[in-house]
């Protein structure tokens, strides 16, 4: 990649905060870092940009891999001035992702993508607010965000990717801190360059966990798509989920009976899946 290519992505990063009005001058903002090379390069932008950024990790106590994460994780933001926070799953799961996985997986039928997705987001908002973060930061890219909407719409349910937007949180509520995805419009392998040409410290394994087959087989059919082909996708996504947002809007938040977070049931997801592995 050349200079000029790393130029491109910091300008679409820079459209999509100022068209999606993603951040106010004052937001503090806290970066998901995972190590890998889409928060990495995200949490450097916007570094470079001025904005206030703080760095989060959540150790997964994935064998080997979380350690060489966490080790990326810690250099870069050495390097890039970053404070970074790190919150071991242990002390509010009681157990590991492999445990916890294993466990829940022996009762429903759920992937293991799904679990940990719950795991991170349940985290992720709680320490947000407990940091005092207005914004929290996630790496994902055009690629995640094409999948994510396809595999909903081959599932037949659309309302799924309501949260496919560069802005998420379809709920205003002081217990939702909102969720920004400022690569929604940059193509995958322009991060990658991106990462490498910047030099960033970056995992590039995948995580040995990522089993989800379907998710497998969409990214494969993502993967010969054009970079035009993956962008009319998403904006045709957003045209539908602008329009289907109005009637799920009206539904009443429920917090969970057991822990108090915002959920969509009378218990979360964290709640039901700890339940069952306990
Ligand atoms: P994934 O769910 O692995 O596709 O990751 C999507 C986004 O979630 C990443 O770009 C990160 O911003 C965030 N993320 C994933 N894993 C972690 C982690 N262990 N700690 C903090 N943030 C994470
Ligand atoms: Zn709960």
């Amino acid at each position: 990649m050349n200079r000029e290519n790393s130029l491109h992505v910091e300008k679409v990063v820079k459209e999509t905060i100022k068209n999606y009005s993603l951040f106010g001058n004052e937001d503090r903002i806290i970066v998901a870092l995972s190590g890998g090379k889409d928060s990495t390069s995200v949490a450097y932008i916007l570094k470079k940009l001025g904005y206030n950024v703080f760095g989060l990790y959540i150790d997964l106590n994935i064998k080997g891999y979380s350690e060489r994460c966490l080790n990326a994780v810690r250099i870069f933001c050495e390097k890039q001035k970053i404070e970074l926070n790190v919150y071991d799953m242990k002390n509010d799961f009681g157990c590991s992702m492999c445990y916890l996985r294993t466990n829940v997986q022996e009762k429903v039928k759920v992937n293991n993508c799904a679990v940990c997705g719950v795991v991170k987001k349940w985290i992720l908002n709680k320490k947000a607010r407990e940091l005092k973060a207005d914004k929290i930061v996630t790496g994902h890219n055009l690629d995640d965000e094409t999948q994510t909407a396809l595999m909903n719409f081959f599932k037949g349910n659309p309302d799924l990717s309501i949260n496919s937007l560069p802005i998420t949180g379809i709920v205003k509520n002081r217990m939702f801190v909102p969720r920004i995805k400022p690569l929604f419009f940059v193509d995958e392998n322009k991060v990658r360059e991106y990462s490498k040409l910047k030099n960033l410290d970056v995992v590039y394994e995948r995580c040995p966990c990522a089993g989800d087959s379907y998710r497998i087989k969409t990214r494969r059919f993502v993967n010969s798509l054009t970079e035009k082909q993956k962008l009319n996708i998403i904006k045709n996504n957003i045209k539908i989920i602008e329009k289907r947002r109005k009637n799920i809007e009206k539904k009443q938040l429920k917090y969970c009976k057991v822990c108090s977070e915002p959920s969509r049931n009378s218990i979360c997801r964290r709640c039901e899946y700890l339940g069952k592995a306990f």
